[in-house]
């Protein structure tokens, strides 16, 4: 490798708030080699820096704020960043993606990385400016709400230009999973990512640069980042009708989550479809950083009780958390409540979740009339949902239950509820059903290193889940199971599931948005396109089987994470729910059979060991991770 890094700012801010001091450090080359960056290298750096078994809201924890090679480039969909970390509500490896200018500011300032550790004595915030950083007073910001926050930052710092990450009072409050905010309404929002900063008294980080991004081959990069964009203007639908669309795509397939798992048909679904949005509340689309297809929605409700000001949103995942998934259809009050989740900073599918399960608990009466104090715990009540959001956030009455997550919620509330919650590993269950939708979906649940996510790493549900749109990703010459045998058929799955898993990691660490690697060839970015892009960005000869190899490193070290944690094969299991039959619509009678046999070929395919899902001594000596598998060792995992 040349002593010059194109590409790469090439430097990590490193701060210590409890001793306030603040360090640049330079980007390690043999991470850059091993791992490329974003999530890759901030689970570099947490591995070795992190010792097990800390308590993640603890100064002991470090949030590390992260981009890739291509953040902040001019290669579509290039506006990411991620917050990595030990999370609070799995104690396993956290990471969150989220779009806006925040990251691309990061690389303009001068840095790849922010590694924020310790914890201050009082609230503060950080203000870098082209690589001047300060640590500033924010005691005065101490309840304000997320606009709030940035509009007082955006006017002390006298610099319109520059972006603002914050946490909102749910933060503040230590919700396990509170969201870190970026330009407002742009959400890393899983994990807990907030309830971390909060812990550290950390408000906000403002950011601005106008640094240069060098390229080592310009005319080279120009030609494939314009091949790759023309490929995603093939994303019609998702453009113009945002991610919400999904809600009548999946409706119809039978498999749209409703009322907490118990069906995947809801009968009102137009009530709270794309088109509804679009004809009374839509103000324009809105898009990330260098992104040509601009899912994001623009919004407000003008009138009445759900009165909102303009805001991004709602998205897909938000409008069925607190729309179907509580069986309301009312839209207004889902725009109103996505405003509030994003102005308290709060994850809106964890929030759905924890407030279904609330309802049901209380139907069932495993939840009693004096810690309800008069709340209507019932489906379609729009206002209960509203009164919830906010007592969550706020940490009042039963919302500091619920504030702790579905899992210790319901391990609190006893009787049934550890069995009813909709989780694994602690982390809330989103909006993809593994029973109607696809069956690669369960074993990617149960196996995720985050927890239960649909989209880390990668979102594999377009692989087969309808017979006239089936999607290789490109990734067929690498041995993926092709023709798909058939969405429920689950032999198989686990295999297929390999390339996915290994492949998604790949925008992770590069700092691409996911929905740039959807698709298949012609309407996506493949792993040729990312190999040829990067090698042209830095100047590192890279091919595809090199960075598939990477992808494949990086999701063993993060599982690695995960194992020295105490994590094993018998934490990668499914709610009980994804068990029982879908109970009405299209799909009726549908439910996730065999997640053992799926799992055995997941942990053969990666070499693993089938017993435990620990990659093995010599799986891991294969990867270049030996110091890591000497490490499990001396932990006596092996
Ligand atoms: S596709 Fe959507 S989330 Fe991804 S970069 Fe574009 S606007 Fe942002």
């Amino acid at each position: 490798m040349s002593e010059k890094i194109f590409g790469y700012a090439g430097q990590i801010l490193r701060i210590d708030l409890s001793k306030k001091k603040i360090l640049k450090e330079p980007l390690r080359k043999d991470f850059i080699k091993k791992y490329i960056g974003c999530t890759g290298y901030a689970a570099a750096i947490l591995w070795y820096e992190l010792k097990p078994k800390i308590d993640p809201l603890s100064p002991n924890n470090k949030i590390i704020f992260s981009t890739g090679p291509l953040t902040g480039t001019f290669c579509p969909c290039s506006g990411s960043y991620e917050i990595c970390f030990k999370s609070p509500l799995t104690n396993a490896f956290g990471e969150s993606r989220s779009g806006g200018i925040f990251g691309p500011k990061m690389k303009y300032a001068g840095f790849d990385h922010i590694i924020i550790e310790g914890k201050s004595d009082k609230p503060v915030y950080i203000w870098i400016n082209n690589g001047e950083v300060e640590i500033k007073d924010a005691q005065h910001l101490y309840g304000k709400t997320v606009h709030e926050t940035t509009e007082i930052i955006l006017e002390e710092i006298k610099e319109p230009k520059a972006s603002v990450a914050c946490i909102g009072p749910a933060g503040e409050k230590l919700v396990r999973f509170a969201a870190v905010m970026n330009d407002r309404d742009r959400a890393a929002g899983r994990c807990g990512g907030g309830a971390v900063m909060g812990s550290k008294n950390l408000k906000a980080i403002a950011i601005n640069g106008e640094k240069d991004i060098e390229i080592a081959n310009p005319e080279k990069f120009y030609e494939f980042v314009t091949e790759a964009k023309n490929a995603l203007l093939k994303k019609t639908a998702l453009r113009r009708f945002g991610t919400i669309n999904a809600i009548t795509v999946l409706n119809a397939m039978g498999a749209l989550p409703t009322k907490y798992g118990y069906t995947g048909f809801f009968e009102r679904a137009e009530d709270v479809s794309s088109e509804r949005l679009l004809s009374k509340y839509l103000i324009k689309r809105r898009a990330c950083f260098a992104c040509p297809i601009g899912c994001g929605r623009y919004s407000e409700v003008k009138h009445g009780i759900w009165a909102t000001p303009p805001h991004e949103g709602p998205e897909f995942e938000t409008t069925d958390m607190l729309g179907p998934w509580i069986n309301i259809s009312n839209l207004e009050a889902i725009i109103k409540a996505n405003y509030l989740c994003n102005n308290y900073g709060l994850d809106t599918i964890s929030t759905g979740n924890v407030i279904a399960f609330a309802i049901e608990c209380y139907e069932k009466g495993w939840i009693k009339e004096d810690l309800v104090k008069g709340i209507k715990l019932e489906w379609n009540n729009p206002e209960t949902m509203i009164e919830l959001i906010k007592l969550i956030a706020k940490r009042e009455g039963i919302g500091d239950l619920l504030a702790e997550g579905v899992m210790r919620a319901a391990e609190k509330i006893g009787y049934g509820a550890p069995e009813l919650a909709l989780h694994t590993k602690g982390l809330e269950m989103p909006a993809h059903d593994p029973r109607g939708e696809t069956r690669i979906l369960a074993i990617k649940y149960a196996v995720e290193y985050r927890g239960g996510c649909h989209v880390h790493s990668g979102f594999p549900g377009l692989y087969d889940r309808s017979p006239e749109s089936l999607n290789d990703y490109g990734l067929k010459e690498f041995g993926l199971p092709w023709p798909p045998k058939g969405k429920f058929i689950e032999e198989g799955k686990g295999i297929a599931y390999r390339f996915f898993a290994i492949f998604g990691q790949i925008p992770e660490i590069m700092g691409m948005c996911q929905f740039a690697s959807m698709g298949s060839e012609g309407n996506m970015i493949t792993i040729k396109d990312y190999a040829k892009i990067y090698s042209s960005l830095t100047g590192i000869e890279m091919d595809e089987y090199e960075l598939m190899k990477i992808g494949e490193r990086v999701y063993n070290l993060k599982r690695c994470f995960n194992v020295r944690e105490g994590f094993n094969r018998k934490d990668d299991k499914l709610p009980k729910r994804m068990y029982e039959p879908i109970a009405t619509g299209p799909v009726k009678g549908e439910c996730v059979k065999n997640l053992d046999l799926m799992l055995n070929e997941f942990y053969e395919s990666m070499g693993w060991d089938i017993k435990t899902g620990i990659p093995t001594f010599e799986k891991l000596k294969e990867l270049g991770l030996e110091d890591v598998a000497e490490e499990l060792r001396k932990n006596s995992i092996f």
